[in-house]
């Protein structure tokens, strides 16, 4: 079955939204198989934001990603890398539909609380990135 990486950034964590976005991923179905609060280094915020590394604000959302803790999810089911995607709503959360996690909750596009792998080989390199095998399910 189909296997997608969740974070919830630091800003989702300080806000008190884990339960929040835990529900709404459990609601719909899938299955939670593997979570861990952990403060990733400045190094691992680099390696898993690797892909924009070019962009101007590169530096400031890795420090920002580093910042304080994080809550690092695996989900499992049936179309979960995009629908995760579908859950969690355009990157601006300006952009993002009611109805949506970033759409209900966030403002900000640097502070658009949870990440979503893009596509099920990011899915595959972010989950190896964040986790060890024996700490999935
Ligand atoms: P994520 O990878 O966090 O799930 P995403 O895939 O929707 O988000 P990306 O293009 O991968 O969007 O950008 C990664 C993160 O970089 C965004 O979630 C956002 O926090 C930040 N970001 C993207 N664009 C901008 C921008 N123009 N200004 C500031 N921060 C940005
Ligand atoms: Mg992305």
């Amino acid at each position: 079955l189909e296997r997608t990486f969740i974070a919830i950034k630091p800003d989702g964590v300080q806000r008190g939204l884990i339960s929040e976005i835990i529900a709404r991923f459990e609601r719909k179905g899938f299955k939670l198989v593997a979570i861990k609060i952990v403060q990733p280094s400045k190094e691992l915020a680099q390696k898993h934001y690797h892909d924009l590394k070019e962009r101007p604000f590169f530096n400031v959302l890795c420090e920002s990603l580093s910042s304080s803790p994080v809550v690092a999810m695996v989900w499992e089911g049936e179309g979960v890398v995009k629908y995760g995607r579908k859950l969690i709503g355009a990157t601006d959360p300006q952009k993002s539909e009611p109805g949506t996690i970033r759409g209900d909750l966030a403002v900000f596009v640097g502070r658009n609380i949870i990440h979503g792998s893009d596509g099920p080989e990011t899915a595959k390199d972010e989950i190896n990135l964040w986790f060890k095998p024996d700490e999935l399910v």
